[in-house]
Formats: C-alpha cells, structure tokens, sequence
C-alpha cells in the first residue's frame, strides 16, 4: 500500500486525510519525499539544454511538492497536537532537512545556472513577477554563501556550523538559570497579591517539590508578583535575580558567549560582501537600511521616553505617600503602574469576559472580512487532526478561494502561543493550487468559551495572517502570502486588529453570554482607553532593546557588548527605573537564533505601518471605506512577496508611513 501522506488526497479540497495518517508513515514518507526531491534538483541542474526561467527557475517552484505535503501535515501536528513519537520525528527530522536544504544551496552546477540566469536577466524579457522570482532566488543562493570558493566557502561553513552550536547553548543557558533560581514565599510574604498569583506561586512551588508557593523567573509569574506585591524588599530580590538571567558568572554565563556571537556575524557579512551584519540582514527587509530603521526609533524614543519621565513622576509621587523615599526603582515602576492603573481605569476583567464569547467573536473577525472583501464563510464537515478543530469553506460570489481551519482551544499537546499557517499556499504554477489556512491558539475552553480581551485581539490578529494567505492572487508558491519580509509580514495581522476596536463591531458581536445583552458603552470606552496604559514605559523598555540591537549589529562588532550597551543607554538617557525589555545576556531574539538580529525593530515598524494604514480607512469614510479596502487587497493582501514592500504600500497609500499615527494610537502624540 502506498504512503497515505504521499498518495493523491482524494477529500474535499484535498486537505490532508489526517484520519488515515499515522505517525508511523511519517519517517518512510519523508526519506522518500527527500530522496524525489534530491532526484528532481539534480535533472534541473544536469540538464544539457541551456538554463532559461522555465527549466530552472520554474523547475525548482514546482519540484518538492511531496516534500510539501509531507511537511505542511507534520508540522501541523507536531505544533498543535504533539506526543512523545511526534517529539521524536521532530529531533529526527531537524538535522535532515537542515542537510537536504544546505546541499541545495551548497550545488554549484545548480548555481552556475542561477549566475547565468541573472546575468542575463535584462535581456530575458521577463514579467515583473518572474524577474522578482528570479532576483530572490538567486539572492537566497548568494547569501547562503553560493558564490563562495576555497577558503571562503570553507570558513563560511565552519561560521555557520559555530554559530549554530553557540546559539543553542545561549537559550539554554537561559533555561538554566530561569530554572535555577526561585524564592520561597512565606505566609507573610504574600502581601498584596491577589488570588490568582497566588494560586499560580503554590502551583510553581508544586511543580518544583517546595512546601508552599515561589516566585520564579517564569514571565507569567515574575511579572504579576512585581505588579502586586507590597513588600519592596521581595521586589527588589526578584527584580535583579531576573535581570542578571544569563550574567551570574559560571558556565551558564552568556556575556563571552554574545561577544562571539557578534564578532562571527561581522565575519560573516565581511565575507560576503557586506559593510556590516545590520547591512547584510536589512538587505531583504523593507527597512533596507540601517539608518533608516535608526531613524524611525529615534522618532518613536523623544515622545516615548518624555512619557516616561512624566509618568516616572506620578509614580514617585504615589511612593512617597506610601511612606518610601529614595528613588524609585525598576522594582517599583509596575507595582505603582498596577495601583494607577487601578485607580484611572477600573477595568473589570471579569466582568468583561461574558461579553467575549469565542464564537461571536470569530463571527465578528468572519463578518469584517465580508464588508472589507466580500468573503463568506461556510461550515465544512470534515475530519482533522484534532476534535476541536472547525474548518470553512471560504468563497465569493460562488467561486471556492480558500479552506480556513481553527483550532482555537489550549491543550497539552499543544505548544504555547497562536500563529497562522498554510497548510497548502496559493499558487498557479505548475497548477492552479487554492490555499489551506489554519489559526491555531491557546484559549481556555468553557461553556461557552469566554476570551479575555487579549484573546480577542490574537484572535483577530491571526485571521489577518490567514486573510494575506487567503486573498493571495500570484503565480509561484516562493512568493505566496506571507512570503514577504519579515518587518512587512505583521502589518495584514496588526492591521486587522484595529477592526476589533471598531466600537460598531464590539457592539454588533460583543453581546453578553447569559443576557445577550450588547455591551454597554462605558465598559466600551474603558476597555478601548486601558489599551494605552503605561505606554510611555513599554516604548521605553521595547526601543531601548532595539536600538541596542542595531548598536551591536553595525559598524565593527563590539570586543564587550555589555559595555556597548551601557554606552547606548547612558547616550540615550534611558530613564533610571525602567530597565531594557530584554537585556544583552538574555537576549534570545537576537542570540538564541538570528531571525531577530538587528531586526528587533520590526515589530515596531509594523506597528507604525498598521497604524498607518488604518488611518488612511479613518481618513476615507470609515473603518469599511470600499475603496481602502480594495486598495488593501489590491495592493497588499493578494500580492504577496512579488514586489518591493515599500513599493506595495506607497501604491496603498500614496506615500510611506510616518510616525504619527503610531504615536497618536499609542497616546504618545505631544499635545
Ligand atoms: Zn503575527
């Protein structure tokens, strides 16, 4: 019998069988897609005919496809629904596709015909679409290290392999010291937090075979004690524990391990051609350049940090009523941010959640897309990978475009966190293939499931990754959805988050659970207010680590980055009781891995082209302006990665974003 995972799907919409797949024909289904996919690149590479865009370029868009399969249904499950032998595949698989996708770039014969190609790609009369497909194909190649020989090529390699390896003992050297560190609470150390903490502290404390509850360096534990905890001494302990993660000497030390780190990305982008790691790595992302990323922070740092010192002063003045002096500390900022908090916005959570029903919200995210683009939504009865999973057959006017699934609720088989991902992505060639979407996230279950007002906003971000994967209109698979640069990829998702906070949205689908009541306009104004809390500090926290980031990555890599990042800061001003979101010694974005190497930034340069780009609705007749809209799925939610982003968002919008709008939706705008 043949390998159900590599046999023609013959379900509705050919979405994988999950019901006859079992993790048994995992392995054998995989060594035999590598082995097609092995076969497939070496016919392109030895065929005799000269290289043109069809027997190459196009060749190697259409060969993998079983590779495809294999791959887009076990890595659904091995996130969403894991189990020990999944665990294992996962260990197995690592190493070979690391292999199989090395030896692709590393094929020379292959690359000779690549170089040719982009020789002569002026006189190859290429569409617009092609000649990008080319340009980043031959780019992926080059800055693996392609073009390199001799003693080049073979550093290159003895870099990447090192750095690899000084990656992976950066975060667990990090897991190490979260792990080692905790601090029994006594009875009378429990002062000011409320139950759930608490209950969260004695579960830790379980968890780790102690008496009674324990504060550990965990986020989820770590930052509700600093919240509500009365006692400053308890704070202060917890504080500086979880801030010297990574820089408490010994062998879990990373301060030497990031000094490497850097000096080898220098090498690296020296060795292939570039004036530093931060120019090597902007290349492919909207930014392009160093100093304009430089440029965009620093607008955002004036407002942020002014906000700060404001707020640094009415916190202050909250702790001296408390009878403290002294300065305040970062041990304090969020225990006095929590009390004002509580005393400006009186926001019940509790009494919010009856009115976020999981259901109605997912209608409300459906019908935003039916008035923006004309998609509707219809159950699909079909089997998945899970019980819990629903599935959509998504159409307009008649005509089938996509099948989106949602697997909404938490379990343990399920990693943390919610993210989107095509199981199949839009393409035309070599045939016509309609996307597969799933959002997967991390919701309680409940009758019925209630979210908090965070779910709510995951929800609706992760649908606007699904939408970009959805409308997808493009010729090859390479540039499909979200195949974009990374500080472009969140602005369909953030956008779509603004559509939560359309009061006509909330009170159309935000209806109470027992009463069915909409909710009411005060809690409305109150929930969409607290968004802005404390802004000044997390802008402060957040573009304080992202300009050290850019600090590190430019120029000629710092001999002691810890003295580079006092350097930034001191330059800076940074404000004395907040302290860096994430600080070098433990700065996994940047260290653990590169994806977030002198791209930190991103984040907020979505931000501000989201904010941005709801404007341009706000500025039109409203959130549902048709004409935005279709400007929106014309130039950005169909296109993919087949153009320049900047060029995309300029044709949205007629110019590229400033800062305005994200100061403004920030509450940081002067005035
Ligand atoms: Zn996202």
């Amino acid at each position: 019998m043949s390998n159900p995972i590599l046999a023609t799907w013959a379900t509705p919409f050919q979405i994988a069988p999950f019901d006859s797949i079992a993790d048994d024909d995992f392995a054998p289904a995989l060594d035999q897609a590598l082995a097609e996919h092995r076969a497939e690149i070496d016919a392109i590479a030895a065929n005799p005919e000269p290289p043109t865009f069809a027997n190459t370029i196009e060749a190697l868009e259409g060969a993998g496809q079983g590779l495809d399969k294999v791959l887009s249904v076990f890595f659904t499950v091995a996130g969403a629904d894991s189990n020990p032998a999944r665990e294992a595949l996962q260990r197995a698989f690592s190493p070979k596709l690391a292999a199989h996708f090395s030896a692709i770039s590393a094929n020379k014969t292959l690359f000779a015909r690549l170089a040719a190609l982009w020789d002569q790609r002026d006189d190859l009369g290429l569409t617009d679409e092609r000649a990008r497909v080319l340009m980043l194909t031959h780019r992926g190649f080059v800055r693996s290290g392609a073009a390199l020989e001799g003693a080049e090529e073979a550093r290159m390699k003895e870099i990447t392999a090192r750095l690899a390896s000084l990656g992976t003992a950066f975060a667990q050297n990090l897991l190490a010291d979260e792990r080692d560190w905790s601090m029994d609470l006594a009875e009378d150390e429990l002062q000011g937090l409320p139950e759930f903490v608490i209950d969260a502290a004695r579960a830790a404390g379980a968890e780790k075979g102690r008496p009674g509850p324990i504060v550990t360096l965990s986020r989820s534990l770590i930052v509700p004690f600093l919240q509500f905890s009365s006692r400053r001494d308890l704070r202060q302990v917890a504080y500086q524990a979880w801030g010297a993660r990574g820089a408490n000497g010994g062998e879990t030390d990373n301060r030497d391990i990031a000094a490497e780190i850097l000096a080898l990305r220098g090498e690296q982008a020296g060795l292939l051609g570039y004036d530093s790691f931060a120019d090597f790595k902007l290349e492919t992302e909207m930014a392009r350049d160093p100093g304009r990323v430089r440029d965009l922070l620093m607008a955002v740092w004036g407002p942020a940090r002014a906000r700060a010192e404001a707020d640094a002063e009415v916190l202050t003045k909250m702790m001296r009523e408390d009878g403290v002096n002294g300065e305040l500390e970062p041990w304090d900022w969020r225990y006095y941010a929590q009390k004002r908090r509580l005393a400006e916005h009186d926001l019940d959570e509790a009494a919010l959640k009856p009115y976020l029903q999981l259901d109605r919200m997912i209608e409300a995210a459906f019908a935003c897309a039916t008035r923006l683009f004309g998609l509707n939504f219809k159950p699909l009865d079909i089997a998945l990978y899970h019980p819990d999973c629903r599935a959509w057959d998504v159409t307009r006017n008649g005509k089938h475009l996509a099948v989106f699934i949602g697997d909404y609720f938490s379990r343990a088989s399920k990693r943390s966190g919610a993210w989107c991902s095509a199981m199949r992505s839009q393409a035309k060639v070599p045939h016509a293939q309609t996307p597969v979407v799933i959002n997967v996230c991390n919701f309680a279950k409940g009758d019925p499931a209630l979210l908090s007002w965070d779910d709510a906003r995951t929800l609706f971000h992760e649908f606007g990754h699904a939408l970009h994967q959805m409308l997808s209109d493009v010729t090859y698979e390479s540039i499909s959805g979200t195949s974009v640069a990374r500080d472009f990829v969140e602005l369909p998702s953030q956008l779509y988050e603004h559509w939560l906070e359309v009061p006509e949205v909330l009170t159309k689908f935000a209806t109470h659970a027992d009463t069915g009541q909409a909710m009411p306009r005060d809690m409305l104004d109150k929930v969409l207010a607290a968004a802005n809390f404390d802004m000044g500090f997390q802008t402060v926290e957040y573009v304080a680590s992202a300009l050290v980031d850019l600090a590190f990555h430019q120029g000629k890599a710092p001999a002691d980055p810890m003295a580079k990042q006092a350097e930034v800061l001191a330059k800076l001003g940074m404000p004395h009781a907040i302290g860096m979101r994430h600080a070098t010694p433990h700065f996994a974005h940047i260290f653990a891995g590169d994806g977030y190497s002198s791209a930190y930034y991103s984040y907020m340069w979505s931000e501000v082209m989201d904010a941005d780009a709801f404007a341009a609705f706000e500025e039109a007749a409203g959130p549902f302006d048709p004409e935005r809209a279709a400007a929106l799925e014309k130039f950005i939610l169909s296109t993919g990665g087949s153009k320049d982003p900047a060029e995309l968002y300029i044709a949205f919008r007629g110019r590229l974003p400033g800062v305005e709008a994200l100061l403004k939706g920030r509450g940081l705008a002067a005035g």
